[in-house]
């Protein structure tokens, strides 16, 4: 699990970079972060450089199961999947949709990322508060 951590100390402070928690919790910069990278202004410019490390270095695509599953994209049924880092979830995608493109995509809508924005204190997003769809003409029926 990796995740954007702000800079406390020394020339670096206030730039984000990328870190992997270690059991213990210690934060390691990890991918291109932890190879002479200047540091970034915010948390998903950290985390977007991660991922562009995770795309050149370990993404697998056209990984074949034995279970054919909906697309992830698409709804078709398929048994490829399709991978972006060591220990990660495969994502299921069909044969339209196998691309470092596509799991860019995926990545960033899930888990990991909104856990960035965590530290944007602009208050709680509008919650929609829809009522359940209660049709008028259903009801006038005599
Ligand atoms: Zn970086
Ligand atoms: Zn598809």
């Amino acid at each position: 699990m990796f995740t954007a951590q702000k800079c406390e100390l020394g020339k670096q402070a206030g730039k984000w970079f990328t870190v992997a928690i270690e059991a213990g919790g210690l934060a390691r910069r990890v991918g291109y972060c932890a190879r002479g990278c200047p540091g970034h202004e915010s948390g998903v410019a950290a985390v977007a450089h991660h991922v562009q490390y995770l795309l050149d270095r370990e993404s697998d695509l056209w990984l074949e199961r034995q279970q054919a599953r909906a697309c992830e994209i698409c709804g078709t049924p398929t048994r490829l999947r399709a991978r972006l880092g060591r220990d990660t979830k495969p994502y299921v995608l069909c044969a339209d949709h196998q691309s470092s493109r596509i799991l860019q995509q995926l990545f960033q809508r899930s888990a990991a990322f909104p856990r960035v924005a965590a530290t944007d204190d602009s208050g709680a997003p509008p919650q929609p508060d829809a009522e359940p769809g209660v049709s008028p003409a259903l009801s006038a029926t005599p």
